[in-house]
């Protein structure tokens, strides 16, 4: 194996590690030669994501060498065995992921598809990144920001007042324009488990800023979906 130390690569990133633990899982725990089609395709995968433009551009960035010495390392983290090179990262993920293969794969898939949709310029600042990583939170914010989406959500919800459904805040007391300033769509489906398809109104849910961030908040620290049975939970017991 041919070193990957000492070329200033970044650190993989969440999305990047579920796809190597994705390649790991679905060939049993075996890592292939750095020369295999499997390797070569993930590395060009890895290559392609929407970020990490700059070092995109080395030939040693995410090259078949380095898909293979992260190979390994899940190895040994899936093992136990010679835990030296494994990051931080790794351990993350191993720990979230290591017994959900069937979910990790539907991730990849979605993650993998995501790619094109996201696009090199579009991947917003994230504030708080899902589990999913990165690809994929891009993708939520864009769905549940879109106006067409909100407005949608806004008109269904407007004759029986505003209300969210988390803490159950309401101000009728408000001009219209102000109350609306207040809510936000959420989308309750993970992109994983959704796909690329249009947006339902059984899909979303309306929620007050602050009890939408605390959804989200609390996705990314159990790093599982959250709904809003449990986050009512969380909000009325504290
Ligand atoms: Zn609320
Ligand atoms: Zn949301």
């Amino acid at each position: 194996m041919a070193r990957t130390h000492g070329h200033g690569n970044p650190n993989w990133t969440r999305d990047e590690t579920i796809l190597a633990l994705d390649l790991f899982q679905q060939l049993d725990g075996n890592v292939p030669s750095t020369k295999s089609k499997e390797i070569k395709e993930l590395s060009d995968i890895l290559r392609s994501l929407p970020y990490h433009a700059e070092a995109a551009k080395q030939p040693t960035f995410r090259n078949p060498d380095g898909v293979g010495f992260k190979l390994m390392n899940i190895r040994q983290v899936a093992t136990g065995k010679g835990l030296g090179n494994v990051s931080s990262m790794d351990r993350q993920i191993w720990a979230e992921y290591g017994a959900r293969k069937d979910e990790v794969h539907q991730i990849a898939t979605a993650i993998k598809a995501g790619i094109a949709t996201v696009g090199w310029e579009q991947i917003p600042d994230i504030e708080q990144e899902l589990p999913e990583g990165r690809v994929l939170t891009a993708l939520h914010m864009r769905r549940e920001r879109n106006p067409k989406v909100r407005k949608m959500l806004l008109d269904n919800r407007r004759a029986a007042g505003f209300r969210c459904e988390i803490c159950d805040l309401t101000r009728p007391d408000l001009d219209e324009p102000l109350q609306e300033a207040i809510f936000e769509a959420h989308h309750l489906v993970p992109l994983a488990e959704a796909g690329e398809r249009k947006t339902k109104l059984a899909d979303l849910a309306l929620l007050c800023a602050c009890c939408h961030r605390l959804i989200h908040r609390a996705t990314v620290s159990k790093a599982r979906w959250i709904g809003l049975n449990e986050a009512r939970a969380i909000v009325v017991t504290g």
